[in-house]
């Protein structure tokens, strides 16, 4: 198989997460909400382990923890959740502001609800992706129910906003704002905490820490708790936020690999980073055109680069080189648009610098000297592209 350096899509399962589902696939298979039993009470109380788990890595509290199939679902959870109880209850569109570099699961959501229960307002970025803090101010004026979303990382250009700072900024202002944050990239990348940060909601996924597809989670506060309307509807599961039977597996993986977050981050943060900045340098002392889209290398998410190849399109390098090296043109989840990137573009790319930009994502199992291939492979097939 290909060196795998497409950890912002998705990681490889840790054989430790592995081996800790394996029970609740196979003697442990009891439906949690069982309560008869002892099947029933042993899926349970997995589940609770793994919730601990699940909230000690991003310093909340178990209970403010509700279990969902992706960080898609978790964002929908949110912003729909948020704007739907409004218009219920009050018959009032709500604000949603959030920024263009966003992941589609933000963006679509936005669009979709757009002009129904909600007026969505897009912040501009400057060309490192940092939202424009001036127009946020501008946009808190208005008196409505507002939800503001924003990612901690961004998944292609690797920006990290000062959540802290732009919550206090909206809290300052508008105390009733809600602040949701998507942590699919930051969480396993750097520190995440909810109470540092002060934020109401926040999205992450499973299997971008090196747990399984499919398990997920939203922290919702108090305040926020009482705002939100679930989306599924059919039982009491999750505080009746989020109906259906818990996938024990997949959340049990999700604890598992929450709990190594915990233990593991700031080894794994450090060598990540060692891994990548040496990678960088060695490519770029040979392919001297290389160009870094969005912050600076020591500045951004770790494991992250989003690299432009004048006269290189993104699409030659790949036929060229994906037998050999599994990367990316943009996100996962618009590759299969005709755009060639929204955060590109956002940032303002033109559309030829987008189609020379590919994304590279390190991750903790990937080796020295994977890397050391992998940039020999890259310079050669640019300088034969150029
Ligand atoms: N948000 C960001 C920033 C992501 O990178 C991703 C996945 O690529 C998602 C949300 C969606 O996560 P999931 O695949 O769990 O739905």
């Amino acid at each position: 198989m290909p060196i795998y350096l497409d950890n912002n899509a998705t990681t490889p399962l840790d054989p430790r997460v592995k081996d800790a589902m394996l029970p609740a696939l196979e003697s442990h298979f009891g439906n949690p909400a069982s309560n008869t039993h002892a099947y029933g009470w042993y899926a349970a109380e997995l589940v609770e382990i793994a919730r601990e788990n699940v909230a000690r890595c991003i310093g909340a509290n178990p209970k403010e923890i509700v279990f969902t199939s992706s960080a898609t679902e978790s964002i929908n959870l949110a912003l729909k959740g948020f704007c739907f109880h409004n218009y219920r209850s009050t018959g009032i569109k709500s604000k949603l502001i959030t920024i263009p570099t966003e992941h589609k699961a933000t963006l679509d959501t936005g669009y979709a609800m757009d002009s129904w229960t909600t007026d969505l307002k897009l912040i501009p970025v400057d060309r490192n992706g940092f939202i424009d803090k001036d127009r946020l101010d501008d946009e808190l004026k208005e008196d409505k129910p507002c939800i503001f979303s924003i990612s901690l990382a961004n998944n292609e250009i690797g920006t990290i906003q000062n959540v802290k700072e732009l919550v206090s900024q909206i809290k300052n202002k508008r105390p009733q704002t809600i602040a949701h944050v998507d942590a699919s990239q930051a969480v396993g990348k750097m520190i995440v905490d909810v109470k540092e940060l002060n934020v109401d909601l926040l999205s992450f996924s499973a299997h971008k820490i090196y747990g399984p597809k499919g398990s997920a989670a939203l922290y919702i506060n108090k305040d926020a708790a009482l705002r939100l309307e679930p989306l599924l509807h059919g039982g009491s599961h999750e505080h009746g936020l989020r109906a259906g039977t818990l996938n024990v597996a997949g959340i049990v993986g999700f604890g598992k690999a929450a709990e190594l977050v915990s233990i593991e981050l700031d080894t794994d943060i450090k060598r990540i980073k060692t891994l990548t900045q040496s990678f960088f340098t060695t490519l770029k002392s040979q392919c001297s055109t290389l160009i870094l889209n969005g912050p600076g290398i020591d500045g951004r998410l770790p494991g992250n680069l989003n690299l432009l190849t004048p006269g290189v399109r993104n699409v030659d390098l790949i036929s060229r080189l994906s037998s050999k090296i599994a990367f990316s043109i943009s996100s996962a989840c618009t590759s299969h648009s005709k755009k060639p990137s929204h955060v590109l573009e956002a940032i303002g790319l033109t559309e030829t610098e987008q189609r020379e930009s590919f994304r590279i994502g390190v991750g903790k199992f990937t080796t020295q000297s994977e890397l050391d291939s992998a940039a020999k492979l890259f310079a050669e097939a640019i300088s034969d592209l150029s």
